[in-house]
């Protein structure tokens, strides 16, 4: 037998906790039996089955011990591969446009106030999905996610007419189709409501960048015109009427202290609208980052106080649950018809992965996508690495840029201990310590 590559031993309280990245299985040891495993890692792990033979078989069935035969990263890339080249599922991004109502200060995009999805590019679009929806005949589910720019700024003139023709294209097949946006929620109405529910919109993520005033600092409509209360009171409007609202409080070391207060505009949703309503906390990434967990858990538990579902687990999980950009069959098509992978990047032209064509066919160029579906597995310090299946080399948009930068490379900077904290962000989400 022998240990596994991914295991981790980590202090637990007065104990120790045995963590797999793989099966996910953790166990918590006594000091004793922590010191008979490091021995037995040093001496052999097979005498283990003489001197222990309980432990040895339960490490054995939780798969921390394993046939020497096995093969564990071959294991991790079938499992990256059922996942990333799964035929049965598609997910379409679309950006009509790059315009946006608001700017705010730490916003990666350019607002191009010009743009917009034109008739020619809105019938390849449309062409795109008659195909998948009626010729794909492996398509068992597809996922329309609108983002920008703010998809609502043209939402009768190229966002209704798309919706009307998927809904249109797909209803001839039994798949499920699932509809989304990414948005600031700033225009919607009540008749944009009522043809999100008629053409079965379920779902909006929407920001706030902090309470109130602090909100109202970064997006705003003129000066003097806020955007919060607007905001609130549309987001109460649409879980009432049972579209899933997914409401990300992006803090930063200014704003966090008072987020919590946005829990006392939310208190007139029932116990069964809180059904539809996802608390998101994350911090903006060009924000110092302190060490402020506590101040977070603090706000985060104002809202669970109040029945409101959090989450705030973001533990590493970049095989079973990679980014769409890693995905074979995802594309996002900006307004333009240029089409992209990844929507964390600028969309400049000369940066696109390929463009929609007259016949409404993705085509990619100078081989980017296969080179980035083929960027997994290439950094050597991963193959040996105890978080390979939880890590991978971060997303594939990392792999790329990293590998085309520095050639070996790790998202830790090789620190063990940070990786210790993402083991034990693990275990607490799985012992439900956190
Ligand atoms: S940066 Fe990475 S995780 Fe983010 S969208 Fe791009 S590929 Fe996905
Ligand atoms: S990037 Fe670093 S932590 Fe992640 S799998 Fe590779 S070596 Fe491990």
């Amino acid at each position: 037998m022998k240990y596994s590559q991914f295991n981790s031993i980590l202090p637990l309280e007065d104990k120790f906790v045995l963590y797999n990245t793989f099966s996910n299985h953790a166990i918590v040891l006594d000091p004793l039996l922590k010191d008979l495993l490091n021995a037995a890692k040093i001496e052999g792990i097979d005498n283990l089955e003489d001197v222990h033979p309980t432990f040895f078989s339960a490490l054995k069935h939780k798969e921390f011990l394993l046939e020497d035969s096995v093969d564990e990263v071959q294991k991790v890339m079938d499992l990256r591969n059922a996942v990333d080249y799964a035929e049965d599922a598609y997910h379409l991004t679309i950006n009509p446009t790059m315009n946006c109502n608001f700017k705010c200060w730490y916003c990666y995009e350019t607002h191009i106030k010009a743009s917009r999805m034109n008739e020619e590019i809105i019938e390849r679009v449309n062409k795109f999905l008659s195909y998948q929806l009626e010729k794909n005949e492996k398509l068992q589910h597809f996922t329309l996610s609108w983002f920008g720019g703010e998809p609502l700024l043209y939402y009768y003139d190229i966002v209704l007419p798309i919706i009307n023709h998927f809904n249109k294209v797909a209803q001839n097949r039994s798949i499920s189709t699932f509809v989304n946006f990414t948005s600031n929620g700033f225009l919607v109405s009540e008749k944009m409501l009522e043809s999100f529910k008629e053409t079965g919109v379920r779902s909006l993520q929407i920001t706030l960048d902090g309470y109130g005033a602090d909100h109202d600092k970064v997006r705003y409509v003129t000066e003097t015109r806020g955007s919060y209360e607007k905001i609130i009171s549309n987001v109460v409007m649409m879980i009432k009427q049972q579209v899933f609202i997914r409401l990300r409080i992006n803090y930063t070391t200014e704003n966090l202290k008072n987020v919590h207060r946005i829990v006392y505009d939310l208190l007139d949703l029932t116990e069964a609208d809180k059904e539809f309503i996802m608390v998101d906390f994350h911090r903006v990434w060009q924000d110092d980052v302190l060490d402020d967990s506590d101040i977070v858990q603090l706000q985060i538990d104002e809202f669970k106080k109040y029945g409101f579902a959090v989450s705030s687990n973001h533990s590493m999980d970049n095989v079973r649950n990679s980014c769409y950009a890693d995905k074979k069959n995802s594309a996002v098509i900006n307004y333009n018809g240029d089409v992209f992978k990844c929507t964390a990047r600028d969309f400049t032209t000369f940066k696109r992965d390929g463009y929609i064509d007259e016949q409404g066919e993705i085509i990619w160029e100078n081989g980017r996508h296969e080179k980035r579906m083929d960027s997994k597995f290439k950094n050597k310090p991963c193959l040996s690495c105890r978080l390979l299946p939880v890590c991978n080399g971060g997303c594939s948009q990392h792999a790329v840029e990293n590998v085309e930068i520095q050639g070996e490379y790790c998202v830790f900077n090789h620190d063990e201990n940070r990786k210790s904290e993402i083991v034990m962000e693990k275990v607490r989400e799985l012992l439900d310590l956190a």
